[in-house]
This record gives C-alpha cells, sequence and structure tokens, in this order.
C-alpha cells in the first residue's frame, strides 16, 4: 500500500494521515514533521529547513528529496507507506518516481483531499497542535477541552510559526500555484483519486477506506 496524500495545508491531510496509518499500520512520513523534528533537535537539516519554513516557503528540493530517500529505503516501508507533504512540486514527484524504481516499487495511489481556500484560511489560522504529541486542535472547530491543554496527553498546545495570519496567505498561494502541475501530473498517471475534504471527518475517512478497500 504505497500511498501519496495531497490536500492544499489544512485540507485535512494530519487528520487522515493518522487514521490511514492506525487502520492500514504502514509508516507515515511527513517531511513537514521530519523538518520540525530536525529544527527542534537543533540539527543541520533542522538549520537549513528554518529560514524556509518560518517565511512559508519550500525548502530547496535537493535538501527535501534526499531525506525522503533516505527514509523510503528503510525496512518498515516494505509493506507500504503513506507520504504527507511530499511530493510539492513536479520535480520531487519525478525524484520519487525514480526513488520508487530504484527501490521496484511503484505508488498505488495519490489521494488527494479537496477543500475551498476559503475554509482553509479559517481553519489554518485557529490551529493548534500539542508540544509533546502532535494532536492537532481547532478553537472553532475542534477546541479542546481545557484551554491550551491536549486532552490525549496533557502537553501544553502552541500554533506553528507558519500558522501565523501573515505567513498563511503566502503558504496557502505557494501551495496552490505548486500543487496544480503536480495534480495533472499524477492525474495523467493514473494515480490521482480525488476526496471531498468538506464532509465531516469519519465521512472523509469512509470515503478513503472505501478507496483503499480494493488494494487488500
Ligand atoms: P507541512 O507540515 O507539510 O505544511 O510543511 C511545513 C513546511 O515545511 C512547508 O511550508 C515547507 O517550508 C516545508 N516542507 C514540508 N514538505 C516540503 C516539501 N515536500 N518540499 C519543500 N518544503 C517542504
Amino acid at each position: 500500500m504505497n500511498l501519496v496524500l495531497m490536500g492544499l495545508p489544512g485540507a485535512g491531510k494530519g487528520t487522515q494521515a493518522e487514521k490511514i496509518v492506525e487502520k492500514y499500520n504502514i509508516p507515515h512520513i511527513s517531511t513537514g514533521d521530519m523538518f520540525r523534528a530536525a529544527i527542534k533537535d537543533g540539527t543541520e537539516l533542522g538549520l537549513q529547513a528554518k529560514s524556509f519554513m518560518d517565511k512559508g516557503e519550500l525548502v530547496p528540493d535537493e535538501v527535501t528529496i534526499g531525506i525522503v530517500r533516505e527514509r523510503l529505503s528503510k525496512d518498515d516501508c516494505n509493506q507500504g507507506f503513506l507520504l504527507d507533504g511530499f511530493p510539492r512540486t513536479v520535480p520531487q514527484a519525478e525524484a520519487l518516481e525514480a526513488i520508487l524504481t530504484d527501490l521496484e516499487k511503484k505508488i498505488d495511489f495519490v489521494i488527494n483531499i479537496e477543500v475551498d481556500s476559503a475554509i482553509l484560511l479559517e481553519r489554518l489560522t485557529g490551529r493548534r497542535i500539542c508540544k509533546d504529541c502532535g494532536a492537532t486542535y481547532h478553537l472553532v472547530f475542534n477546541p479542546p477541552s481545557q484551554e491550551g491543554t491536549c486532552d490525549k496527553c496533557g502537553g501544553e498546545l502552541y500554533q506553528r510559526a507558519d500558522d501565523n495570519a501573515e505567513t498563511v496567505g503566502t503558504r496557502l498561494q505557494v501551495n496552490i500555484e505548486q500543487s496544480k502541475p503536480l495534480l495533472d501530473f499524477y492525474q495523467e498517471k493514473g494515480y490521482l483519486r480525488n476526496i471531498d475534504g468538506q464532509q465531516e471527518i469519519n465521512k472523509v475517512f469512509g470515503d478513503v477506506e472505501e478507496l483503499l478497500g480494493g488494494l487488500k
């Protein structure tokens, strides 16, 4: 089960990714999470990524492609994987095809979660994340029972540096421009499956399960 999950920031990729990896027991490979972990650990990779992320820009391809190649080569990807946040550009998608060919694998589906951009702006600025376990909340749509505290682990909630009102607009715009040719690329390859992301969370996941049922 080799999957790529697509969708603009705030489309619900993180939420659906959690559900997919839990149900199908495959590793969740999120380049954004990998960069954030590297920044937290103060590694060389973190230093390289931070300035781009803080501005809401993409980290350069040579950095990003390198970490994905390394991660996909690990044994836990042999039964499948879920890529989240990668590829973001056609050159990244082409690099992914080459990496997978080297590993004698291929993509089964590119799942694209579709949500209107006006709704995305509202969703993103209200997003809060747990510092300890990474669980996501929304101030209006999915608030924690106690303000500022994670329901799952009691950790402190924070707003991602790139989720503030100034950078969200840039980030959405960058993503809209970059994702169009990528969607066309995967449409042409026959991998693309669009899922309506404006439905209730479990309904979105129901559509994903229906799609993936055919792979089992
Ligand atoms: P995300 O968590 O997927 O929204 O990613 C957060 C930030 O990490 C993005 O705004 C980029 O700066 C960086 N990033 C994540 N994935 C990629 C990628 N595939 N290519 C370039 N930059 C990325």
